[in-house]
């Protein structure tokens, strides 16, 4: 049976939640098996995860952010005490989304940059990693209400989510949340061109989005021009890595901030997609170069080498095509009223 679908709200069919319960499970089995490999067989398990699976991620977030928020290995993690009656159900205040939100941002800019001292070359390292973001969602999750704390708050990748997936080509039905708790406001899976933007009710919120759309197209610019540490043998050189993508975040936030008050109101969100759009694109233009041999330093990102085969133009070609894609997307297009997801069946309402 297909979902049933309301004007805003679906419900999913038994044969819907079937098939989502078995994507979940085999995208869940695929994260345990890179875990393993990031543990055991760390060379493998680097290039699983930073040379395929975050490869893909940003593009993917532009697409179909609700198709990776219904299958993300670590949020069917965080999500089973919820599924299983184990959660206290909590709902967060607006001054605690807020506060979870900044922490987000602030945690996404510590850690990138670490993967040039320790996680890109370090699989157990990288392993840690991802096992205590398992600990915090799945500790939050016996707290607070379905998304609402770790995939919707302190998930370091939910601020790229919301600056990528503001204007998304494909909205699924949810097939995490059961029924709608109303859990956050806004939702940002149910909720039409979801960005930075959509919630500012507190100083936390208007600090995060300001950090995240204006800071990250320098931040991910800076992290670009800095090479994978063979060995990290100081304090000042563990500190190195943070430079020059601070350098750039500071020199967007600049740019950012001086056209947002020269700019009327009512362009600020066209702003906003023009730097989620230079932060994407500039995100590809080094990453895709650097996974097929073309790169700046050396073997650091390589997936494979390509330089032998293929001319540098072909790169160049399909990093200038991505680039047009992604601003005709979020900066040039009409918002097309798309959410991540299909809110589910609101609590109270008849499924
Ligand atoms: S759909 Fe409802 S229950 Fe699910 S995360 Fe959004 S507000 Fe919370």
């Amino acid at each position: 049976m297909a979902p049933t679908f309301t004007k805003k709200h679906v419900h999913l069919s038994e044969r819907s939640t079937i098939a989502w319960r078995v994507a979940q499970t085999a995208v869940w089995l695929v994260g345990a098996t890179i875990l393993t490999c990031l543990l055991f067989f760390p060379s493998i398990g680097i290039v699983l995860f930073w040379d395929i699976l975050i490869p893909v991620a940003p593009a993917l977030l532009v697409i179909a952010p609700g198709l990776w928020r219904n299958v993300c290995p670590l949020a069917t993690t965080n999500l089973m005490p919820r599924r299983l009656g184990l959660s206290k159900r909590r709902k967060l205040t607006g001054k605690q989304s807020g506060i979870f939100g900044l922490v987000a941002v602030v945690a996404l800019y510590l850690i990138v940059p670490l993967r040039h001292a320790v996680f890109n070359t370090n699989g157990p390292a990288t392993a840690m990693l991802i096992i205590a973001m398992a600990v915090i969602g799945v500790s939050l999750g016996f707290f607070y209400e379905w998304k609402s704390a770790w995939c919707s708050g302190l998930c370091p990748i939910h601020p790229v989510e919301k600056l990528y997936g503001a204007n998304v080509f494909l909205t699924v039905p949810n097939a995490q949340c059961d029924k709608c708790m109303h859990c956050v406001t806004p939702c940002p899976d149910s909720t039409a061109n979801f960005n930075p933007g959509s919630s500012k009710k507190t100083i936390w919120m208007r600090i995060s989005a300001l950090l995240i759309t204006a800071g990250l197209p320098g931040f991910i610019w800076g992290w670009f021009h800095v090479p994978d540490a063979a060995s990290i043998t100081s304090i000042s050189s563990f500190f190195s890595v943070y430079e020059m993508p601070m350098a750039g975040l500071v020199f967007t936030l600049a740019i950012y901030s001086l056209l947002s008050a020269i700019i009327q109101n009512k362009y600020e969100r066209k702003l906003s997609g023009l730097f989620a759009a230079a932060a994407v694109s500039c995100y590809y233009w080094y990453r895709i170069p650097a996974l097929f041999g073309f790169g700046s330093w050396g073997r650091d990102g390589l997936l494979v080498d390509l330089s032998k085969i293929l001319s540098a133009w072909a790169i160049t070609g399909i990093t200038l095509a991505l680039t047009i894609f992604f601003f005709y997307r979020l900066f040039i297009a009409e918002k097309n009223r798309k959410s991540w997801l299909i809110r589910p069946v609101k609590v109270g309402a008849k499924a």
